[in-house]
């Protein structure tokens, strides 16, 4: 892995897109989430962390030399919100880990089967009647095409989805609890459609990430990783623990774009 400080001017000038992961790259970590659920309502508390105003300022200097992509494991609702007070027509989001993609204001995502959301939903009403008796598990974040329950790392779950669905989901741990879902659509693989779908190459979309949900999609871009210990690719960027990542990149970039 080299410094990003290393990269050259022919690499920098061949990029099209930024694609940033969200949590504990460019947002502070730590969504909390608590779900009630009883007889006749549920009742979901949820808390996110935001985007700082100087780091909005410097995404709409960035927009005027890339398109910015967001890509996350979170909801298309919480992606549109996040970034709204950049948003336009040029802003690509890719949410629930490469499942739904708003790109020129227009949103696609693959179809699945009737089994697969029965699989969902099989796994939701076994982890729901764990939650009874289970003070580790605290709720269920709204999703469409994944599943994401936020809990403690508990083998439990991981188990869960091999006796419902063998091996044709993947339970990735977050840091905050498991996303769920399907192993034919990932961060990557929806690089890789964006890229065909812009007619470029994949190497001219930089991808950033910290985690493992990011993994592939650092190595089908021009990745940048800000948590190298846990996650390769191609560069590295250093901060502090009090840094964000993804901030300290676009500076980076903004300095070479300016001048
Ligand atoms: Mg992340």
């Amino acid at each position: 892995m080299k410094d990003i400080k290393e990269i050259t001017k022919e690499e920098l000038d061949t990029i099209k897109i930024i694609t940033f992961d969200i949590d504990g790259v460019i947002a502070p970590v730590g969504t909390i989430i608590k779900e009630t659920i009883d007889e006749d309502s549920i009742d979901l508390y949820m808390e996110s962390k935001k985007l700082s105003n100087k780091f909005i300022e410097d995404l709409n200097k960035l927009e005027k030399y890339v398109r910015l992509n967001f890509s996350s494991g979170r909801n298309i609702l919480y992606l549109k919100t996040l970034t709204n007070q950049i948003f336009d027509k040029e802003t690509i989001l890719q949410a629930e880990n490469g499942n739904i993609t708003w790109v020129d204001n227009k949103i696609t995502h693959p179809e699945y089967p009737d089994e697969y959301f029965n699989q969902l939903r099989d796994l939701k009403e076994k982890i729901k009647e764990l939650k009874k008796t289970d003070q580790r598990i605290r709720g269920f974040e709204p999703k469409l095409f994944i599943l994401t329950v936020h809990c403690e790392e508990m083998e439990e779950i991981p188990n869960l989805v091999k006796q419902v669905a063998g091996d044709d989901l993947y339970c990735l741990w977050t840091n905050e609890g498991y996303d769920i879902g399907s192993k034919l659509m990932s961060k990557g693989k929806a690089i890789e459609i964006l890229a065909r779908a812009m007619n470029i190459s994949s190497k001219q979309i930089m991808t950033t990430g910290n985690n493992y949900n990011d993994a592939e999609m650092l190595q089908v871009g021009i990745g940048v990783t800000v948590d190298p210990k846990r996650v390769e690719a191609e560069y590295f960027i250093n901060h502090k623990p009090d840094e964000l990542g993804g901030e300290l990149l676009v500076k980076f970039l903004l300095e070479y774009f300016e001048k």
